[in-house]
C-alpha cells in the first residue's frame, strides 16, 4: 500500500522525469498478467480515475504506410508548441502475432518521443484484441491522472482495432490516401462510418487527386449519414441520457494535408477543436464517454464469462461430446448450449 501511495503521488505530481518513471510503472503494472500486480493496478486505478477525464481523447487510424506516424509526430510536436501535454498509446493487436510492436514506436516519432511534454507508449503486446484495447483504455486514464491533455490513440487500419479504438476516443480521425480505392477499401469495412474526421493525407504528391478524393469521400460520408452511422452497440438494459444524437450537429468532415510538411495541421486542429466545442456544448462529450464505458463493461464482462465458462471443469469434460454431438447432427445447437450453461450452473 505505501508503494501504490508513492507511486499514485508520483503520477499526480508535478511533471518531469520522476513523473514520466511513474507513469512508465504504472502501466507496466497494469499490462501484468500476474494476479498480485492485477489487484495492486486494480486499487491504483481507482486512485487514480478521480483525476483522469479532463483530456481530449483523439482517435487515429489508417492503412500501413498512410502516414500516422509521420502526422502524429507533427501533430504532437505542433500541439506540444501550443503549450499541450501529450500522450501517445497505440492498439496493435498484430503485435501478439509479431511480438514486437509497430504502432507507438518511438523510432518512428524520433522528435515527439524527447519532447518533456509528450510521453509516448507502445502497443501492449499479449492478448487478444480486447486484452490488447483494455490495457490501452487504462493507460490512457494514467496519463490523463498525470496531467496530459491530449491523448492519441492510435491504431492500424486492419481488422476490428478500429472499431476499439473508436470505442475509447471523443474524436475519431480516419487517414486516407489520395486515391481512389483507398476509401472504397475503407466504407466495405465499415470503417468509414466511425469517422469523426476524414484526413487525406499526402496531399503534396497530387494535388488533383487529393481534390477529387475529397469530393468522393465527402459525399460517400453524406450517404453513409443518411442511414445512421454506426454506433456502439445499445444493451437496452442501461440508462442512458437522452441526447440529441451527434450526427444532427456534426457532418463528418474531410480535410486535405501533408503530414511530411507538416501542411495542414493548423487547419485540423481547428476543426478538432470546433468539434469538441460541439460535443462539449451539447451534452454529447458525457454522452458518448458514458456509453463507451457501460458498453466496454459489458464487453469485458461477456469476454470474462466465455474465459470462465470453458475454464471450468465440467464444462471442460462435457464440451467436447457436445461439440461432437452437434457436429455430427445428433443434438440441436441450442439444447447441447442449454445443458451446458447449466453444468456451469
Ligand atoms: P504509417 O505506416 O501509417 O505510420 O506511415 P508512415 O508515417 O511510416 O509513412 C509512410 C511513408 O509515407 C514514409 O516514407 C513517410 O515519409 C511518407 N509520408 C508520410 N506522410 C507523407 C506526406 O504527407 N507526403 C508524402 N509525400 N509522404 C508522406
Amino acid at each position: 500500500p505505501a508503494a501504490e501511495a508513492a507511486l499514485r503521488d508520483a503520477v499526480l505530481g508535478p511533471p518531469g522525469p520522476a513523473q514520466r518513471r511513474a507513469v512508465a510503472k504504472t502501466i507496466t503494472l497494469l499490462e501484468s498478467t500476474r494476479a498480485d500486480h492485477r489487484l495492486r493496478a486494480d486499487a491504483l486505478l481507482d486512485a487514480l480515475l478521480p483525476h483522469a477525464g479532463r483530456s481530449l481523447r483523439l482517435g487515429i487510424s489508417g492503412v500501413p504506410g498512410v502516414g500516422k506516424s509521420t502526422f502524429i509526430e507533427a501533430l504532437g510536436l505542433y500541439l506540444c508548441g501550443l503549450g499541450h501535454r501529450v500522450a501517445v498509446l497505440a492498439v496493435d493487436p498484430s503485435s501478439t502475432v509479431s511480438g514486437g510492436s509497430i504502432l507507438g514506436d518511438k523510432t518512428r516519432m524520433e522528435q515527439l518521443s524527447v519532447h518533456p511534454q509528450a510521453y509516448i507508449r507502445p502497443s501492449p503486446s499479449s492478448g487478444t484484441l480486447g486484452g490488447v484495447a483494455e490495457k490501452t483504455r487504462e493507460s490512457l486514464l494514467v496519463c490523463e491522472a498525470a496531467g496530459h491533455d491530449i491523448v492519441l490513440v492510435e491504431t492500424v487500419g486492419v481488422g476490428q482495432s478500429e472499431t476499439a479504438v473508436a470505442g475509447m476516443c471523443d474524436l475519431f480521425c480516419l487517414l486516407q490516401l489520395p486515391n481512389a480505392g483507398d476509401d472504397l477499401q475503407a466504407i466495405k469495412k465499415g470503417v468509414m462510418e466511425l469517422a469523426d474526421l476524414v484526413v487525406i493525407n499526402k496531399a503534396d504528391l497530387d494535388e488533383a487527386a487529393a481534390t477529387r478524393a475529397r469530393a468522393h469521400i465527402t459525399s460517400a460520408l453524406r450517404l453513409i449519414g443518411l442511414h445512421g452511422r454506426a454506433r456502439a452497440p445499445d444493451r437496452g438494459d442501461e440508462d442512458t441520457t437522452a441526447t440529441p444524437p451527434l450526427d444532427a450537429l456534426w457532418q463528418p468532415q474531410v480535410l486535405q494535408l501533408s503530414a511530411l510538411k507538416g501542411a495542414g495541421l493548423t487547419d485540423f486542429w481547428s476543426v478538432v477543436r470546433r468539434f469538441q466545442q460541439t460535443q462539449r456544448a451539447n451534452g454529447q462529450l458525457a454522452a458518448r464517454r458514458q456509453q463507451q464505458d457501460l458498453a466496454w463493461m459489458w464487453e469485458r464482462i461477456d469476454a470474462g464469462l466465455k474465459q470462465r465458462f470453458r475454464a471450468q471443469a465440467a464444462v471442460r469434460d462435457a464440451l467436447p461430446d457436445h461439440a461432437r454431438a452437434v457436429r455430427e447432427g445428433r443434438m440441436a445447437a441450442s439444447v447441447a448450449a442449454r445443458r451446458l450453461l447449466d453444468l456451469y450452473g
